[in-house]
């Protein structure tokens, strides 16, 4: 099973990204997460990719459509996968649309997590990402153990610089410019799942499941 998640920023994409990939034993592709490594790690995709997120702006077609093409041509792919980040923009949805039909393949469905803005700048507010593996967690909907620790792997969990409430209002701004018409897109191609992001983590799963089979 192929699978993109669309929605605005901190709408519940990885965290319900995370559960499909689970449940159906696909490898979860966070495009997000992979800058956030380069980061970490110092290479030069992370070096390009940082000032752009900073900023609350979008890393380059240029860059990321062939990082993205390269990820999901690795073996653990073949059976499909749930894409968190990407496609948001059209130029990006095309390219993965043409690199999938050149092989015979296509995305079997994009799941849109609905949620307003006014819900959103509380929900990044209160994110905290662990800088040890990435983890999610919420202060209110979804709270660690241990205050400020990963319940994984016991690393501290930071508010990530891009989640500061200035950035946030940016990062929307991007989103409805550059993103929102991929919902159109894949409502025309006849993929398209709705979703009602505002629900609680468990009820918004049970309805990706519903559509998505058991
Ligand atoms: P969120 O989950 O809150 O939407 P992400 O982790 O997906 O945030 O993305 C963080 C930042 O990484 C984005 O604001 C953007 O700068 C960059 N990024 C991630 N995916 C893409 C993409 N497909 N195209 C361009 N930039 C991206
Ligand atoms: P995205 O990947 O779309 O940016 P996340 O999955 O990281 O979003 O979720 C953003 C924040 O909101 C996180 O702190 C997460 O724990 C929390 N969250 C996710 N889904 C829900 C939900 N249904 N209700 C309340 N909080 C949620
Ligand atoms: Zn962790």
């Amino acid at each position: 099973m192929k699978l993109i998640m669309l929605g605005a920023p901190g709408a519940g994409k990885g965290t319900q990204a995370k559960k499909i990939a689970a449940k159906y034993q696909i490898p979860h592709i966070s495009t997000g997460d992979i800058f956030r490594s380069n980061i970490k790690a110092g290479t030069e995709l992370g070096m390009k990719a940082k000032s752009y997120m900073d900023q609350g702006q979008l890393v380059p077609d240029e860059v990321t459509i062939g990082m993205l093409l390269d990820r999901i041509s690795q073996d653990d792919s073949k059976n499909g996968y749930v894409l968190d980040g990407f496609p948001r923009t059209i130029p990006q949805a095309e390219s993965l649309t043409a690199a999938l039909s050149d092989r015979g393949e296509k995305i079997d469905y994009a799941v849109n997590v609905d949620v307003p803005d006014e819900n959103i700048v509380n929900r990044m507010s209160g994110r905290r990402a662990c800088v040890g593996c990435g983890a999610t967690y919420h202060i209110v909907y979804n709270a660690p153990k241990k205050e400020a620790i990963c319940d994984v792997c016991g690393e501290k969990l930071i508010l990530r610089d891009d989640d500061q409430p200035e950035t946030v209002q940016k990062r929307l701004t991007v989103y409805h410019d550059q993103t929102q018409p991929l919902i159109d897109y894949y409502n025309k191609e006849g993929i398209l799942v709705e979703v009602d992001g505002t629900q609680d983590m468990e009820q918004v799963f049970q309805d990706i499941v519903k559509v998505l089979g058991a």
